[in-house]
């Protein structure tokens, strides 16, 4: 596959940023040429209808779902996206020999009201073993009735990631999700990390360096590690920041890269040549960013100067139909080892607001540096 041409030639329009909605996929899922793919296979707690897209009739079946988590809908446009090359004719051999079967959004009301959880306040990822949730019955439902042989498992993950001590953001992440405490590997989770190795091979063409390893502390309330457990080879995918990308349209093509590349992998049954030494070469995923990092900053406090540094974290807010960024100081002080994915050297410049001498940790990002440089919502409006 040429991963780039096809990245740039399947993108749907209509999707772009972080608010990604019901009313945003319904026209696309009603489409005429597409309706005969797609089903309504349950309902929200708020009654919002739950989709399914299914497409192919090969014998190696892949299952996938994304915005489990409402306010993560990066990979909701890359599986729309996917949808295109699925439905053209250069994708009909693969669909000879693979069935796709996509959720689009498992979690509507979470997706409108912008918020991680359902509209119980419940994390469906917390909740795959008790299954309190009508969206986490009908993900079982759809995984017992259809029997994947591979399941992606689709979200976002902060801007607070990075690789390793690298410096470089967490563009995309994996997990191959164990399935034990002790993190052994069986072939079911085998087949998961020979998958992610595969597509961590074609990534690094395209953001070398920017792809990190999840954590794999097993936890049986995660549907990654339920479904692992339940011997299908299932991979967590993790759309994080790319450089000033903060509507995640660049991250986007990525993760569509990502599924290419996975679900290429799959068609021509090349995962045993996989090096499973590889995917523990991918550097961990490692909290160290910020928004934004502001250095060398005077603050004069008890009569004295302090030279420090401050680092800046974004808020989302859904205001109005749009997610807005606000601004916070999130930490003060020496900050070694931690980036900002905007850096600014103060080069000794008094701090100043309009209400406190010094800053206050939680309050917004609006200050002045000397008499020349002024910060609004976080960035220097010089
Ligand atoms: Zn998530």
């Amino acid at each position: 596959m040429n991963f780039e041409k096809l990245a740039q030639q399947y993108t749907v329009a209509s999707l772009s940023g972080r608010y990604i909605t019901l009313d945003h996929i319904e026209p696309l899922l009603q489409e005429p040429h597409r309706k005969p793919h797609v089903k309504i296979i349950g309902h929200s707690v708020l009654e919002k209808p739950i989709y399914e897209y299914r497409i192919g009739t090969g014998k190696t079946k892949i299952l996938m779902w994304s915005q489990m988590h409402g306010n993560e809908a990066t990979t909701t446009k890359a599986v729309f996206d996917l949808m295109l090359f699925l439905e053209s004719d250069e994708a009909k051999p693969i669909l000879d020999a693979v069935t796709v079967l996509i959720i689009p959004m498992l979690n509507p009301d979470g997706a409108s009201l912008y918020t991680r959880a359902n509209a119980n306040a419940v994390d469906l990822n917390r909740d795959s073993q008790d299954l309190t949730q009508p969206e986490s019955r009908v993900l079982r439902a759809v995984f017992e009735g259809f029997m994947p042989d591979y399941c992606f498992n689709l979200h976002d993950q902060r801007t607070i990631f990075g690789v390793d001590t690298t410096g470089k953001p967490a563009t995309v992440s994996f997990l191959a999700p164990s399935y034990n405490d002790a993190r052994e590997i069986n072939p079911t989770r085998e087949a998961a990390i020979q998958l992610i190795v595969a597509m961590n091979e074609v990534l690094q063409h395209f953001i070398p360096g920017q792809i990190g390893r999840f954590d794999d502390s097993f936890n049986i309330n995660c549907i990654g590690d339920t479904f692992q457990h339940l011997n299908v080879p299932t991979v967590l995918f993790e759309a994080g920041h790319f450089q000033e990308d903060y509507q995640r349209d660049v991250t986007r093509k990525f993760i569509l890269i990502s599924l290419l590349a996975g679900i290429e992998c799959i068609y021509e049954n090349v995962l045993v040549a996989k090096n499973l030494h590889d995917y523990f070469l991918i550097p961990q995923n490692n909290c160290v960013f910020f928004d934004m990092m502001y250095k060398n900053i005077k603050i004069k406090y008890d009569n004295k100067e302090i030279i420090t540094n401050f680092a800046i974290q974004y808020t989302e807010k859904l205001i109005e139909n749009n997610i807005i960024f606000e601004a916070h100081i999130k930490e003060i002080g020496n900050l070694e080892g931690f980036y900002g994915h905007f850096e600014f050297d103060a080069k000794e410049a008094i701090y100043a607001d309009n209400s406190h001498p010094i800053p206050e940790i939680g309050q917004k990002a609006d200050f002045y540096l000397g008499n020349k440089v002024k910060i609004v919502n976080g960035m220097p409006n010089i």
